[in-house]
């Protein structure tokens, strides 16, 4: 920018000088040409006097060369100028400087060929004789008469050169006082073209490199105003816009991250351009890792690469699940949707990933429930259609046979009452339809109120029950459903020890942070033990699973259903809390049971 201005400066300056010089040319040509009119004029006037004064002889003796010589010289004394007597042949007759008989022919001398045609004759040369610039004047003593002689003088322009010379001295003082004050003055004009320009530039940059903030502050109302107010609007729109780009950018981003399925991108060349973070979570590889990479290069299963490639040949929408085996082994739905910008133009292909593992294991295991429920179903059926049919085969005319059927049959129905009554309980707690009814519980009356559900089977069996627990403790809970796990456990308890062994419950406060206190406890820990037969180690991961049972013959005969401990570990587990299991074959299992005191 400021080689504009220096350029426009230049330019000013330029043109200034130009015209003073051109002004300058003009002024001393015509004071010069002023200067040798005056002059000429003076040496017409002189020549006229000496015509008039003078006597003209004729002839060309030495008489007539002296008296002209002498006469010229005369001349020459009081004018000052160089004075020459010419015959209208051209011979010199006298001059004042020279001899003149030694001098050549001046018939054709310019200026004597013009006076000898116009009357006055002048010529401006250096002469051959003094080498000094001069002007010669002459004119015919007899203007009418054709071979009339001449008079010339003759000046050496020396004076009107100092003139002129002089003349150009002042015009180039005159032009550089001119030139400087040019300089200046364009200077500062250039400068208030260009400055505004400048800003303008200068902001034009700053909006180029994204900083939309930059404003022109030029109040001009001219051309230069109008393109800052230009500038400025385009600014504001640009802002506008990006405000809204930015908005629109970060909507996308929180909506393309916040969502559960996983995003990839990859445009038709096959370079992955965008991957949400669940995507990243899906695939085990970050953003950074492959945004900007081919999708062959980005280390991905073989399958989803091939996926990939079909769609981007095919430009058709794929649905396939993948199983992945990094960062661990999991089953991926993959939706491959082709993009199309416009309805021609193809931009790459959209892959939406959804990590179906758990879908799919719940739906195994809601198969393999449904299978396992009808497998336990299918026995006391079995046993009732068996007995029923046997009955009515004629076993019912014997009444014995007919009364111990019947109490197969009774029995066999009460069964499946219960196998029924668990399924549906677990299948409400499991799909927590029913909230909890919570409130404060009291421990010690409530689990002397819980022990009486199983007191008779265990006074039959000879077990022996004992309880300890702290007074005062209380726990926010849902008193059905604690009482539920509570009776499960002992019941269990009481199941799967031999007479004369011993059932305990144990209730006492947790504290977590550290501190004693009998008041401020965070959970209370439940220890049901028994003295039972114990689980034997393999088992014990599985217990809690549904239909899972040790021994299926001892559970059956019990009465389990397999589904006691799956309805605990539900409970427990919707009351926040925890349950783990500790067991020795033959010597007794020990079921504890941590749970919050709040639920806040
Ligand atoms: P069941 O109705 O058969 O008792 P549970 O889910 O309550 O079903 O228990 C699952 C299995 O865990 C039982 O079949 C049994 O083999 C074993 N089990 C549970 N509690 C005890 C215990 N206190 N002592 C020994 N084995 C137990």
């Amino acid at each position: 920018m400021n080689r504009f201005r220096v350029r426009l400066t230049l330019i000013i300056i330029g043109m200034i000088g130009l015209s003073v010089l051109t002004a300058g040319l003009f002024m001393a040509q015509t004071f010069r040409n002023n200067h040798l009119d005056a002059l000429q004029d003076n040496m017409l006037r002189e020549m006229k006097i000496m015509i008039a004064k003078m006597e003209w002889p004729t002839g060309n003796t030495q008489d007539v060369y002296t008296y002209f010589t002498e006469t010229a010289k005369m001349y020459h004394d009081i004018a000052g100028v160089r004075v020459t007597f010419i015959r209208g042949d051209g011979t010199v007759l006298g001059d004042s400087g020279y001899d003149a008989q030694l001098m050549e022919n001046h018939f054709n001398r310019e200026e004597i060929r013009e006076a000898r045609e116009d009357g006055i004759g002048r010529e401006i040369r250096r002469s051959d004789t003094t080498q000094v610039n001069s002007m010669y004047v002459a004119i015919p003593i007899d203007p009418g008469s054709p071979t009339s002689d001449y008079v010339r003088l003759a000046m050496s322009l020396q004076d009107v050169d100092e003139s002129v010379g002089e003349l150009w001295t002042v015009v180039l003082i005159g032009l550089v006082v001119l030139f400087i004050l040019a300089a200046l003055v364009s200077y500062r004009i250039a400068r208030g073209l260009t400055r505004p320009l400048e800003s303008i530039t200068r902001v034009a940059q700053r909006i180029k490199n994204m900083d939309y903030q930059a404003r022109v502050s030029v109040r001009k109302t001219d051309e230069i105003g109008e393109l800052a107010h230009a500038i400025n609007a385009m600014a504001d729109s640009l802002q506008g816009q990006m405000r809204q780009l930015k908005q629109n950018e970060t909507r996308l981003e929180s909506v393309l991250d916040n969502m559960i399925n996983g995003i990839v991108m990859i445009d038709r060349e096959g370079t992955i351009v965008l991957l949400n973070r669940m995507a990243e979570e899906v695939l085990g590889f970050s953003a950074r890792e492959l945004v900007g990479r081919h999708y062959a290069e980005a280390k991905q299963q073989y399958e989803l690469a091939q996926i990939i490639q079909e769609g981007l040949e095919e430009r058709e929408h794929i649905r396939e699940e993948i199983t992945f085996y990094y960062p661990d082994e999991r089953l991926l739905e993959i939706h491959l949707v082709p993009v199309f910008h416009t309805r021609e133009e193809f931009g790459g292909v959209l892959l939406v990933l959804r990590d179906v593992t758990e879908i799919r294991r719940l739906e195994r295991m809601r198969s393999e429930f449904v299978a396992n429920v009808s497998h336990e179903l299918k026995t006391p059926i079995a046993a009732v259609k068996g007995f029923a049919e046997t009955l009515l085969g004629g076993a019912v005319n014997d009444p014995a046979t007919a009364n111990s059927f019947l109490q197969i049959i009774f029995d066999e129905s009460e069964r499946l009452n219960r196998l029924i009554g668990d399924i549906l309980e677990l299948s409400k707690v499991e799909s927590r339809r029913v909230p909890l009814q919570l409130s404060p519980v009291e421990m010690s009356p409530f689990v002397a109120r819980t022990m009486e559900f199983i007191s008779s089977e265990a006074t039959r069996k000879h077990i022996s029950l004992e309880m300890s627990v702290e007074e005062g403790l209380y726990v926010e809970a849902d008193e059905d459903r604690l009482s539920q796990i509570l009776i499960n456990l002992l019941a269990n308890g009481v199941n799967y020890t031999p007479e004369g062994g011993k059932v305990s419950i144990t209730v006492e406060p947790v504290h977590k942070s550290g501190v004693k206190d009998h008041e401020n406890y965070d959970m209370i820990r439940i220890k049901i033990a028994d003295t039972g037969i114990g689980i034997p180690k393999k088992d014990l991961p599985r217990i809690f699973e549904r239909f899972y049972r040790v021994d299926k013959a001892r559970s059956r005969s019990s009465g389990g259903t397999g589904l006691g401990l799956s309805i605990v570990k539900h409970l427990v587990e919707l009351h926040k809390g925890t349950i783990v299991v500790d067991s020795s074959p033959g010597v007794g299992s020990t079921f504890t049971i941590e749970l919050p005191v709040l639920h806040s």
